[in-house]
Parts: structure tokens; sequence; C-alpha cells
């Protein structure tokens, strides 16, 4: 059976990008097509200046936010990456497998570490070696599919590379995983900055739709959405890029073609208004049931906690066979 694995950092709130790219996909398709295990990915939310309770905080959250979109534990297995010592001491011995140059050649560590330039922080360390952790999270557990947002294929690709790297070199110890994106939204753009994705650690929040955001928040934000001064309506990603998001946005809403939306739109004579209150009703509407199930869910803390406990325990058995033959394979004694 295929096995299916990806993960959120608590490094904010939930947003639009966030479902659209990843999560609705793995509670919809993933979870009852393969052996689907969803994590919470604490150890990376530590790559950029964090303040502790707050990473605590919303890690419970992002757990809670994962069963409310509809990940059933029945199914799948969520659990929150610290609680599972094999993330980490798979990436050592990736991190001897990797190099400087690879690390350095990542996009999200140019622009991650340019943020924090920028902010007058310190870079840290672990933003460069991030990927090699990524590499860990997914070939600890000899995942086959990777279900990301478009900006997380570099860091799958690379992890790709690492695991040939590792199996030419010390045996077949590590399934190559694959990406896949959805067919619409795979990269949701900031509605204030088209230019830049939507991303939660951003401080700017105009331009971001939370999971979490009332709705007249959420029809507000897309109201307020930058489009352009041209007439007429065409999905032209390039040269319109504020638009062809709020199309792509509602295509994913939809299930219809961003291209055929934009058509019917100006065929129909129809301005920037009337498409961006389609948009804010469909998000709206989209978001419903996950912002019900999570008031629900939110009544009973200890259920998250305890789906986490059992989580942790079965991703654990999966994990450890493969780390420890890892170890072995590249000349580690066994403790005796
Ligand atoms: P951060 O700003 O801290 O990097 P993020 O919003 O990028 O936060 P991640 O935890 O890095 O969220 O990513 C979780 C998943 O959401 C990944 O699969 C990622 O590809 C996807 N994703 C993130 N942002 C977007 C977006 N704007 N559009 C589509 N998918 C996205
Ligand atoms: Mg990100």
């Amino acid at each position: 059976r295929t096995r299916t694995l990806s993960g959120v950092k608590p490094t904010g709130h939930l947003t639009l990008g966030n479902y659209l790219g990843a999560l609705r996909r793995w509670a919809e398709e993933d979870q009852h097509r393969a052996e689907s295990l969803f994590f919470v990915a604490d150890l990376h939310a530590l790559t950029v200046e964090h303040d502790p309770a707050r990473v605590r905080r919303l890690s419970r959250q992002a757990a809670g936010l994962l069963l409310a979109t509809g990940l059933d534990p029945r199914v799948c297995t969520l659990f929150v990456q610290s609680h599972v010592d094999e993330h980490a001491r798979l990436s050592y011995l990736l991190g001897c497998v990797a190099t400087d140059g690879e690390m350095r050649r990542m996009i999200q560590y140019k622009e991650k570490s340019a943020r924090a330039q920028a902010a007058g922080q310190s870079v840290r360390l672990s933003l460069l070696t991030y990927p090699v952790l990524m590499a860990a999270d997914i070939l600890a557990y000899g995942a086959d599919e990777v279900p990301v947002g478009e900006d997380q294929t570099q860091h799958v690709e690379l992890t790709r590379d690492l695991a040939e790297r590792f199996n030419q070199r010390y045996g077949q110890a590590f399934v190559i995983p694959r990406a896949t994106r959805p067919a619409a939204a795979a990269r949701v753009m900031d509605l204030q900055d088209p230019s830049t994705k939507m991303g939660k650690s951003h401080g700017a929040t105009a331009g971001i739709v939370y999971l979490l955001d009332e709705p007249d928040v959420v029809t507000k934000k897309v109201m307020r959405a930058v489009t352009d001064s041209e007439a007429g309506v065409t999905y032209d990603r390039e040269a319109r890029p504020g638009l062809a998001n709020l199309l792509e946005i509602l295509a994913a809403c939809t299930g219809k073609e961003a291209a055929a939306l934009a058509a019917g739109y100006d065929a129909a004579g129809a301005g920037f208004g009337v498409l961006k209150k389609d948009v804010a009703e469909a998000v709206v509407e989209l978001l419903r049931p996950v912002r019900a199930r999570h008031a629900e869910l939110s009544a009973d803390p200890g259920y998250v906690d305890g789906v986490l406990r059992e989580g942790a325990a079965r991703a654990r058995a999966v994990a450890r066979p493969t780390v420890d033959a890892a170890y072995r394979a590249v000349g580690l004694l066994p403790p005796a």
C-alpha cells in the first residue's frame, strides 16, 4: 500500500494557503487512499525566532485544526514531530550525506534568512539545515508520496537526491519519495502582495486568510485583495498575479478551471467586485465546517492529547527499524 506523509509547522495560525495547498487533500483524499502519517513539525518551528509558550500553544492548536479538517485518527496517524526521536536521529546521518552548497541553494533558506536579517535577527544554523531534517521526516517512514504545496517541491527533490546518494553508497536503506500537488491553488499568494506566497509566519496579516478567521473578516480581506487596473477578467499568472490568485482560489473551491472561470466573468461583463464577492462566499463556505468542528473539539482538549499520544507510539514503531538500519549501514557499531 502507498505510504503518505506530510506536516505543518506551528509558526503561526494555519492559513487558506496551507489548507488548499496541503491539508485539504490529506483529509479528503490521502488518508482514505494511502497509509497516512501527518505531523505537527514543531522542531522546524525553532529554525526562526520563536516564543516557547506560543510554539506550544500553536502545536496543540494545529493538531486540533488537523482533526477539524477531517483527519480521522482511526485511519491515519497524527503526531508531534518532537515526540518521535527518530527524526533528529536520522537528520544527523543525512547531514553527513548532504553538502553545504546544496543547503545554500534552497530558495526557502534564501528567503527566510533574508527575512530574519531584515528584522535584525540572527540566522539560525538550523534554518540552513532545515531541509536535512525534512528529508529525515520523510525517509524515516519510507513515504512514497509527500502531499505539499508548490513551495516545498525543491525540498522534496533534495530529499530524493539524499536518499539516492545514501542508497548508492550504503545500500538500499530508503524509499525514494515524490511530491504530489493539488490540481489548483498549489501556491496561494498573499492577497495584499500577490508576488509573495501567503505564509502563516508573515507579519502583515491583511493579505492572509486564516482558517479560524470569522466570516466577515474573510470577506473583508478578499474584497480588499490587490488586483490591477486593466479592464476585463483574464487568467494570466505572470501579467495579472492578483487576479489570477483569486481565480485559482475560486477554482480550488468550485472544482472548475481558473481560465474557464475567467472567461465566464469576462463574457458576462462582470467586474472584479462580482468576482471577489463570489470568492469570499466560496471561501467562507469552504471553511465553515472546519471552524464548526474546531469549536466542538476545543471543548475537549484531552481528546487531542490522547490522539497525539497514540499517534506518536504508532509513528515510532514505523520509523525505528528504518533508522536503526540506516545507523548500522553507515558503520556505527550497534549497542551490544
Ligand atoms: P511559514 O511561513 O512558517 O513557512 P507556511 O504557511 O509556509 O508557514 P508551512 O508549515 O511551511 O506553512 O507549510 C505547510 C504546508 O502548507 C506545506 O505543504 C506547504 O507547501 C503548504 N503551503 C504553505 N503555504 C502555502 C501557500 N501559500 N499555498 C499553497 N500551499 C502552501
Ligand atoms: Mg513554509
